[in-house]
Formats: C-alpha cells, sequence, structure tokens
C-alpha cells in the first residue's frame, strides 16, 4: 500500500481534550446560550432552503453583509468553514513548497500546522515575555523573506492585542500578512482598515467566540479583491453549506444582542486577572481577549490533573509557555467555580 507522505506519520492529530465536565474553560467558546429568538429564526430560514440544491457556492448574502459590517465590498469579503478553514484556503494560494510562514512564537498553534499541511516551511521568531512583537522582531520579519507573516491579535495563547502599527510595519516586507483577529471583539484595534491601503494585508475572523456560534463553523476573512479572487481559485465548489450560511445570516441579524454580552464576557476576563495575581507563586499575563494564560506554581501537568478532579477543565498549554495553563472567560459560576477550585487545588 502507498505509504502516507514523508514525515506524516511522525506528526500527531491536532487534540483538545473535550471531556465532560460541570466547568469546561478549555476552547474559549462563549459561555452564554444564543440570543433569544435566534433559534426560531434560523429554523425559519433553513425551512426556506431548497436542500436538493446546492448552496449559493459565492455565499453572496452573507459577503455582501459581512462586507457592510466591516466597510467593505463583498468582493473583499470570502467566507470558509470557520477561521481556520480560511487560514488553510490562504495557505493554499500563498503558501507551498518552497515558500516559508512567519509566526512570533508563542502563538496559536494552528499557525504552525497549517503551514505543514500545505508543505510551508515555517520559522518562528521567539519573544521574551511579556511577548510583545518589539522593533527588534519586527525588523528581523521585515529584512526575512517569508511569503506569509502571522500576527495574532489578542494573540493565543499570551492574550494582548498588537498593535495596528506595528501590522503596517510588516505589511513593508512584502508578504501576506495574516491577521487573526478569532478574539478582537474582546479588545484590541482591529486592522481591517489597513486593508484598504494594503493590498498585502488580511485580516482573518471567526464567528466561534464573540458570535457564541463555534458549532456552526464559520469564519471570514477581508481581503483585497485580489486575494480573494485567489482564494476562489483553490476553494473546493459550494464549500459553505446552505446551512452554515443561513446561520451566518441569522447571527448577523442578532448582532447587537451578540455584542451586548460582550462586556460580561470582559468583566468575567477581569475578575480572572484580579482572582489569578492574588494566589500566591501565580504569575498572571495581561489580556485582552476572553481568556487568561497563567503560570501555577509547580508542573502545570498536575494543577491541571488536579482542577480536573474538580470538575474544571481548562487548557494545558505548558507545550507552548513552559509552566503554563489557559482558562477562558465563562460565567460569573464558572470564574467562580474556577478561581476556588484553584485556591483549594494550590492549598
Ligand atoms: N484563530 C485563533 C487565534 C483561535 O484561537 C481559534 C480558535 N481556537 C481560531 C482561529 C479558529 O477558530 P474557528 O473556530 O473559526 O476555526
Amino acid at each position: 500500500m502507498t505509504r502516507p507522505r514523508d514525515g506524516l506519520r511522525n506528526v500527531e492529530p491536532y487534540v483538545s481534550p473535550q471531556i465532560d465536565v460541570p466547568v469546561r474553560l478549555n476552547t474559549n467558546e462563549c459561555p452564554y446560550p444564543l440570543p433569544r429568538g435566534f433559534a426560531e429564526d434560523l429554523a425559519e430560514r433553513v425551512r426556506a432552503i431548497g436542500l436538493n440544491r446546492y448552496p449559493d457556492r459565492d455565499a453572496l448574502d452573507l459577503r455582501r453583509r459581512l462586507g457592510e459590517k466591516t466597510g467593505h465590498d463583498a468582493a473583499e469579503v470570502w467566507v470558509g468553514n470557520g477561521s481556520n478553514e480560511v487560514i488553510l484556503q490562504l495557505l493554499q494560494a500563498y503558501g507551498g513548497p518552497g515558500r516559508r510562514a512567519l509566526v512570533f512564537d508563542p502563538t496559536y498553534l494552528l499557525h504552525r500546522r497549517i503551514p505543514w499541511i500545505t508543505q510551508t516551511e515555517v520559522e518562528g521568531i521567539a519573544l521574551d515575555a511579556p511577548y510583545d512583537i518589539g522593533p527588534d522582531a519586527v525588523e528581523r520579519a521585515v529584512g526575512g523573506d517569508a511569503a506569509v507573516i502571522f500576527v495574532c491579535s489578542p494573540n493565543n495563547p499570551t492574550g494582548r492585542a498588537r498593535p495596528v502599527e506595528v501590522t503596517e510595519s510588516l505589511a513593508a516586507s512584502g508578504a501576506l500578512v495574516i491577521v487573526d483577529e478569532a478574539y478582537i471583539e474582546f479588545g484590541g484595534k482591529s486592522a481591517v482598515d489597513l486593508v484598504r491601503s494594503h493590498a498585502n494585508v488580511v485580516v482573518v475572523r471567526t464567528f466561534s467566540k464573540a458570535f457564541s456560534l463555534a458549532g456552526a463553523r464559520i469564519g471570514y476573512c477581508v481581503a483585497s479583491a485580489d486575494v480573494v479572487e485567489d482564494l476562489r481559485r483553490v476553494t473546493l465548489p459550494y464549500h459553505v453549506s446552505a446551512l452554515t450560511q443561513a446561520a451566518g445570516l441569522t447571527a448577523l441579524d442578532h448582532a447587537d444582542e451578540a455584542m451586548a454580552i460582550l462586556d460580561a464576557i470582559r468583566a468575567e476576563r477581569d475578575r480572572l486577572l484580579e482572582g489569578l495575581s492574588v494566589l500566591p507563586g501565580v504569575e498572571v499575563f495581561p489580556s485582552d481577549a476572553n481568556f487568561v494564560l497563567f503560570r501555577p506554581p509547580g508542573p502545570a501537568g498536575e494543577t491541571w490533573q488536579a482542577l480536573l478532579d474538580h470538575g474544571v477543565l481548562v487548557r494545558d498549554l505548558s507545550d507552548v509557555v513552559p509552566g503554563c495553563l489557559r482558562v477562558t472567560a465563562g460565567t460569573e459560576h464558572e470564574v467562580n467555580a474556577f478561581l476556588q477550585a484553584l485556591t483549594e487545588v494550590l492549598r
């Protein structure tokens, strides 16, 4: 039988444990149910779909609405099944053998994995705590020959947003600069206006976090019309189902309600920052997002397991930032449960 491609079997599939426990704070989802009326409106939209037919291949209604929301033309918006898929398509179009993608470490694991999937080489520039992209890092990146540069703002898992000026400086390299704004609704300034002046800047966003729609798998990007045309060239026909498009349009109808709960999520994030900072021996990293990175005293894996034994699931990111765990800003009840469990674990 044909062997898979070289090195494939040396790589583990991407996993983030899905464990059924009372308090799940490991994947940065929104903790609240969808706005009232969303389910009914979605059901009505779905009822009107003729599922015997292929969906609108270009997802034009959804792209038009996203364009209105971001101040761009539908021709400058592309949608996919989650922002990860949009990033995959960007790498299929702009990466590939003989090309290099640059990341600022530590960052989101998929920004290394998606280049690997597309046989794009990856170069990492290691940042020191608190992990800002300083002038030296910018200079190194701009002086290099990467085809693609990733900027994650706010950065997962460290938490802080990247200044738009940093992205603008990186764009001077001529590389395709992919700004991953999965968490931008929670804090930081969006780079979306840069797209107008810089044809090589692409801003990628998701419905999985602030829109409470992780289960629907919807992501999009805002880019120059030329980049969007290139994405169309690598996209499989009808890739976004009519059901997904309906969910996205319904979510946009309810966007004001979804955004109204962001203040509550930010308040819980701030409570996490405060609560963690008073625990003895715990190091906490500042956050503009809906999660907080922290370093408990002692081995992170042991604290992770002890929290799980208390019914609280967080993310062990010690592979990415030594000794660190990441906790999502959940409901008031969930944040209380986490802080109480951690206090007991560290006692
Ligand atoms: N980018 C970042 C920085 C993320 O943290 C995540 C989700 N973990 C994603 C993208 C992927 O989101 P989606 O569900 O839209 O694929």
